[in-house]
């Protein structure tokens, strides 16, 4: 991997692996932000014949709660979505996602952290060569066995790590263009037992056989993690990325609850019909070109 960046684009590599995908995380009501990049994957793998699959990411086991699940599926529905097959759930994926974990360990890549939060953010403002700011600094990666055990005897459960940090990662996204990164030791599964976010979405994508991933342009950053991942994972890619705009508010800042009605049941009580709101959301072709 190098600073050109992987190639992502062979269309003939796998021609069965064509899906689109949402995967809402179920900590809440959908906005209208969220309906429309939910649109926008949609549409996009409809127009190309493609399979549209559901993903619930209730990976993070302390944010996720049951009822949003089918509340978003509802919302989904109504805003004239439909998906192949059940809804899969990450929280029943998680032999899947021990195995990858397995995989990166028989290759020396994981690594014990024990830094808090606070002890990141500190260390993070030293400067520390190539990695950019607030990365992480790399504080456990070389610990002794008989450090770790000290650190382990101190009870604080470890995070695990990957080590990445230096590589430099790039790709070109279908909406934002070209994207170069230099990643840190990013975190696969956190303190508290959950695999993370990071991990999860790259072995579900895979596995899925997801062809194109749409999603909200501040997970952006995220992708270089992910492409690092199925390099060392030894799986491919998502042909194409398409990380679309955000809605933002009146005042240009991103959708929160004081921008007014944002919800589709909002709207709704305000006047306006499912449909006026869908072809509200679909109406500018500049967000998936
Ligand atoms: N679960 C993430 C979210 O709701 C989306 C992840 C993705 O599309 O890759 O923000």
């Amino acid at each position: 991997m190098t600073g050109d960046g992987i190639d992502l684009f062979h269309p003939d590599r796998d021609p069965g692996r064509a899906a689109g995908r949402y995967a809402p995380s179920p900590t809440g009501r959908l906005h209208l932000g969220n309906l429309r990049t939910a649109l926008l994957a949609w549409r996009s793998a409809r127009e190309r014949g493609a399979p549209f699959l559901l993903r619930i990411e209730d990976v993070d086991s302390g944010r996720s709660r049951e009822e949003w699940v089918e509340v978003q599926l509802e919302e989904l529905r109504q805003i004239g979505i439909d998906w192949d097959g059940e809804p899969v759930r990450q929280s029943a994926r998680h032999e899947l996602y021990r195995e990858a974990l397995a995989k990166l360990e028989g290759e020396d890549l994981l690594y014990e952290c024990f830094c808090t939060r606070a002890e990141i953010r500190e260390a993070a403002s030293a400067p520390h060569g190539e990695l950019p700011e607030g990365a992480y600094p790399g504080t456990c990666r070389d610990l002794t066995e008989a450090e770790r055990e000290e650190r382990r005897a101190d009870g604080r459960p470890p995070a695990l790590r990957v080590r990445a940090a230096g590589a430099r990662v790039g790709f070109e996204d279908h909406v934002c263009g070209r994207v170069e990164k230099t990643l840190d030791d990013f975190v696969v599964r956190r303190n508290d037992g959950d695999f993370a976010y990071n991990l999860a979405v790259t072995v579900d994508d895979a596995e899925q056989r997801v062809g194109e991933v749409v999603r909200g342009a501040d997970l952006l950053d995220t992708t270089p993690r992910q492409l690092w991942l199925y390099d060392r994972l030894g799986i491919d890619a998502p042909d194409r990325f398409s990380h679309v705009p955000l809605m933002l508010g009146e005042d240009g800042e991103r959708l929160a609850k004081r921008h007014g009605a944002i919800t589709l049941e909002e709207r709704i009580e305000a006047g306006q019909s499912a449909e006026q709101i869908r072809r509200e959301l679909l109406d500018s072709d500049l967000l998936l070109p």
